[in-house]
């Protein structure tokens, strides 16, 4: 009987704010401490209901152009040392990573994170990553995964969703992030989970189904 080899081969994506951790509230402290440092109100409300782009680009909703450089290196400065204290992992993402690696496969972190917050982040969850690519969004995004040859991409944001529907990989939709099932289902979604808590169930389908 020939040996039934493991279809859709190739690392798996993830994006890591509020897919494998939850860094609102470290986020949203470091906003608060920015805030306070400068004297420009920032409202919260909006900043969430965009989480997920890069800092640069939220400073820029909030601070003039001579002054985001500054505002984005406060920002850091705050974050990380409160992303070491605030970050916990998302319920199911241990296990997630664990499901790919089990399969021999590598779990790949993409995110729009810089590379300085994504350590204490990481750490602080104790969550860990085979590789990672940081600072990179929408297209930049979609450009990684086609390079690394990804099987998925899994992410909270309908920009994740486009993401891999541009580079051509199933997009996994986990709404624990500032987005519901319907708007990633809007975005392109072609599986939605609850949480990643179902991610190794439906990765093991995955796994067993024909290539398309
Ligand atoms: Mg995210």
């Amino acid at each position: 009987m020939p040996v039934r080899k493991a279809v859709r081969a190739g690392p798996v994506g993830f994006d890591l704010d509020l897919t494998l951790i939850d860094s609102r509230p470290a986020i949203m402290a470091a906003w608060r401490a920015l805030s306070a440092d400068t004297g420009v109100p920032i409202d919260l409300d909006q900043v969430d209901s965009r989480m997920g782009i890069k800092l640069e680009d939220e400073v820029g909703y909030w601070y003039p152009a001579g002054q985001q450089q500054a505002a984005v290196a406060g920002f850091r400065r705050h974050y990380v040392v409160l992303a070491s204290q605030l970050t916990t992992a998302l319920p199911g993402a241990a296990e997630a990573i664990a499901a790919v690696r089990r399969a021999g496969q590598r779990a790949v972190i993409v995110t729009a994170k810089h590379q300085v917050s994504v350590g204490p982040s990481l750490a602080a969850a104790g969550l860990s990553a085979d590789e990672i690519y940081c600072h990179v969004h929408g297209a930049e995004k979609a450009a990684v995964l086609a390079r690394i040859g990804a099987a998925a991409y899994v992410g909270d944001t309908p920009a994740d969703m486009a993401a891999a529907g541009q580079a051509g990989v199933p997009a996994i939709g986990v709404p624990t992030g500032s987005f519901d099932a319907a708007a990633l289902s809007a975005a392109g979604a072609s599986v939605l989970l609850a949480s990643l808590t179902e991610f190794p169930s439906w990765y093991a389908g995955f796994l067993r189904s024909p290539d398309t």
